[in-house]
C-alpha cells in the first residue's frame, strides 16, 4: 500500500475538530450568534485560530517527520485508490461547514497520492526543495497580506523582496547601481519577462522579423515566451551543439549573418546555465562575446543552475554568467525554496520596466518610490503575493554560508555518483557532469541490436529503478537516445541517499540487462 497518504501523520481528533462553528468563546473571540452559528464564520477568533494553525502545522510537521518512510511515487498504487481520491477531490463543496478532522484526512490521501517531490530521493526533472522555514514564515505573509507591487504600499517589504534580488544580481556579479528584477512564479515567468524585455529594448514595435537564438536544449519554456510574446513561430532558431552538448557558438555567429542577410533582426541571445537534461552549460564567455559583437540582447536561463555561482566550482563554470543582461533563477530549485518562488535579475532594470510599466487612472494615487522599484511595473502581475519573506527569511535565519556549503555538497555527489556510474561497465555516462546532473544509459553490449530495442531497455530500466519506491528518476532524448538522469539537488539529498540511489541503478541496470 504505497499511496498511504497517513504514513507517520496522525490526526490529532481533539484539537482538529474545528469547523466552522462551535469552537469555544471567550473575550475578544467572535460572538456566537442565536443558532450557535457565528456571525461571522471566516474570522475565526484567537482559539478558532490557535486550533486550526495548530491542526495544520501538526499537519505539516508530521508529513516532514515522515518523508523517510514514504514511497518516492505514490500514485504507483493499485488498487483503485488514485480514482477514489481524484473523484473525492473533484466534489465540489458543500453550502454548510464542513468538519475539519475529516477535511485533513481527505487532504492527506491526495497529499500522499504523488510523486514524493521532497523527499531525498527525488531524483527527477528538476529537483524542488521546500524548507520549512519558507513554508511557516508564508503563513505569516498570507495572514498579513500585505501588497508589495507598489513599494509605497509596504516600504519595509518591498525593500525585502529588492535586497533579496540585489543579493541574487551581487552572486551573479551583475552590476549593483543599476542591475533589479523581481521575484516571480517561477523560471517559466521569469524567461517570459526576459524575452519581453529583450524584445521591447531591441526590437521595438517591429518583432515580426525578430529572431532569438538557443539550443535544442534550452528549456522549452523559452520558445513558449517566445510565442507568447507575440513573436512569429519562425523567430526561434535552434543553434546546432558541439559534441558536448553546448552551443557551438561559431554555428551561432553564422546562423545570425545568415539571417541578417535574409532581412531577419536578430535581437536575443539564450543560453542555458544548466540545461534541464544534462546539467550543460553552454559557452557563456564566447556567447556574451557574440552577443555584444552583433549587438544582442544576452539571456542566460540559469533556473536550475545559475545559483551555483554561490559556490567556487560553479563560479569557475558559470563564468560569462555576469555579462548577461538577464538571468532566471528558481529559488525553488538551487536555493531549496518552496515551489511558487522564481526570479529575474537584469542587468539594467529601466529597460525591464520599460517593457513592462504601463499604468491606469485608478493607480493614480500611487507615488513611485526613488530607492525601491515598483515590482508591478517590472513584470506581469498587479497584485502579487509577497514571495520576499519566503526568501528572506531562511537567508538571513541560516546564513548564505549554509546554502553555499549544501550546493558544494550537492556537487560533491554528482562527482560520486558520476564516478561510481561511470565504473559499472553495462551503463554509458557520456558526459562529466558540469553541475549537479549526471546523465546515464544502458550501453549496447552486443553488436547489432538496434537503437530501438537500446532504447526500450532503458525505457525499462527507468522503470525498474523506480519501481524500487526509494528513488524516483526521470529520462530524456540526448542525440536521439533515451537518457535517463539524476538530477542531485534538494537539500534533503545527502550522501547516503545518493549511494543507495547508485546502487539500486547499477542493480536494476544488470536485471535490465540480463533479460537480454
Ligand atoms: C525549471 C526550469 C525552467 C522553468 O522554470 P519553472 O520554475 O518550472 O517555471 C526554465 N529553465 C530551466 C533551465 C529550468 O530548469
Amino acid at each position: 500500500m504505497v499511496a498511504d497518504g497517513r504514513i507517520g501523520v496522525r490526526i490529532p481528533r481533539k484539537q482538529a475538530k474545528v469547523s466552522g462553528h462551535g469552537q469555544a468563546s471567550r473575550p475578544g473571540d467572535v460572538h456566537e450568534g442565536d443558532e450557535g452559528m457565528p456571525e461571522y464564520p471566516l474570522e475565526p477568533g484567537r482559539n478558532g485560530m490557535e486550533q486550526l494553525g495548530r491542526a495544520l502545522l501538526e499537519q505539516a510537521i508530521g508529513f516532514v517527520q515522515s518523508l523517510a518512510e514514504r514511497p518516492a511515487d505514490g500514485t504507483a498504487a493499485g488498487g483503485g485508490e488514485l480514482g477514489d481520491v481524484v473523484r473525492d477531490m473533484l466534489m465540489p463543496p458543500p453550502a454548510a461547514p464542513g468538519d475539519l478532522a475529516e477535511l485533513l484526512e481527505r487532504v492527506q490521501r491526495a497529499m500522499g497520492l504523488a510523486v514524493e517531490t521532497a523527499g531525498a530521493g527525488y531524483f527527477g526533472y528538476i529537483p524542488g526543495g521546500g524548507l520549512f522555514a519558507s513554508a511557516v514564515a508564508d503563513v505569516w505573509a498570507r495572514a498579513a497580506n500585505r501588497y508589495v507591487g507598489i513599494a509605497g504600499f509596504a516600504p519595509g517589504l518591498a525593500a525585502m523582496e529588492h535586497s533579496v534580488v540585489r543579493w541574487f544580481c551581487q552572486v551573479l556579479g551583475l552590476p549593483a547601481e543599476s542591475g533589479g528584477g523581481l521575484l516571480v512564479s517561477g523560471g517559466s515567468m521569469a524567461n517570459f519577462s526576459a524575452v519581453v524585455a529583450a524584445r521591447h529594448a531591441q526590437l521595438g514595435e517591429e518583432m515580426a522579423r525578430g529572431a532569438l537564438y538557443l539550443t535544442e536544449h534550452a528549456h522549452h519554456s523559452l520558445g513558449k515566451a517566445a510565442r507568447l510574446a507575440g513573436l512569429p513561430a519562425n523567430s526561434v532558431r535552434t543553434v546546432p551543439c558541439t559534441p558536448d552538448l553546448r552551443m557551438d557558438v561559431d554555428a551561432a555567429a553564422a546562423l545570425i549573418a545568415a539571417d541578417r542577410a535574409a532581412g531577419q533582426k536578430p535581437f536575443l541571445l539564450v543560453a542555458s546555465a544548466g540545461t534541464t537534461n544534462t546539467g550543460t552549460v553552454d559557452p557563456l564567455l564566447e556567447m556574451a562575446a557574440l552577443a555584444a559583437q552583433e549587438g544582442l540582447w544576452f539571456h542566460v536561463d540559469g533556473a536550475y543552475g545559475g545559483l551555483f555561482r554561490l559556490t567556487e566550482r560553479g563560479r569557475a563554470r558559470l563564468q560569462g554568467i555576469e555579462l548577461a543582461d538577464s538571468v532566471t533563477l528558481d529559488p525553488h530549485k538551487s536555493l531549496f525554496l518552496p515551489y511558487g518562488t522564481g526570479a529575474l535579475a537584469v542587468r539594467d532594470g529601466d529597460r525591464l520596466r520599460a517593457a513592462h510599466a504601463v499604468s491606469g487612472h485608478y493607480l493614480q494615487d500611487l507615488e513611485a518610490d526613488r530607492d525601491v522599484p515598483d515590482f508591478a511595473d517590472l513584470g506581469l502581475e498587479l497584485s502579487r503575493e509577497l514571495r520576499g519573506l519566503r526568501v528572506w527569511l531562511p537567508l538571513h535565519l541560516y546564513g548564505t554560508a549554509a546554502f553555499r556549503a549544501a550546493l558544494d555538497e550537492k556537487l560533491d555527489l554528482a562527482e560520486m555518483a558520476y564516478r561510481r556510474l561511470a565504473a559499472e561497465s553495462l551503463l554509458e555516462v557520456p558526459w562529466a557532469p558540469d553541475l549537479s546532473v549526471v546523465a546515464f544509459r544502458l550501453r549496447r553490449v552486443k553488436a547489432g541490436v538496434s537503437d530501438a530495442a537500446i532504447d526500450a531497455a532503458n525505457r525499462r530500466l527507468l522503470a525498474r529503478i523506480n519501481a524500487s519506491q526509494r528513488v524516483f528518476l526521470s529520462s530524456t532524448v540526448v542525440d536521439g537516445r533515451v537518457t535517463l538522469r539524476l538530477c542531485i539537488l534538494s537539500h534533503r539529498t545527502h550522501a547516503a541517499h545518493v549511494r543507495e540511489a547508485v546502487d539500486i541503478i547499477v542493480s536494476a541496470a544488470r536485471a535490465t540487462a540480463a533479460e537480454g
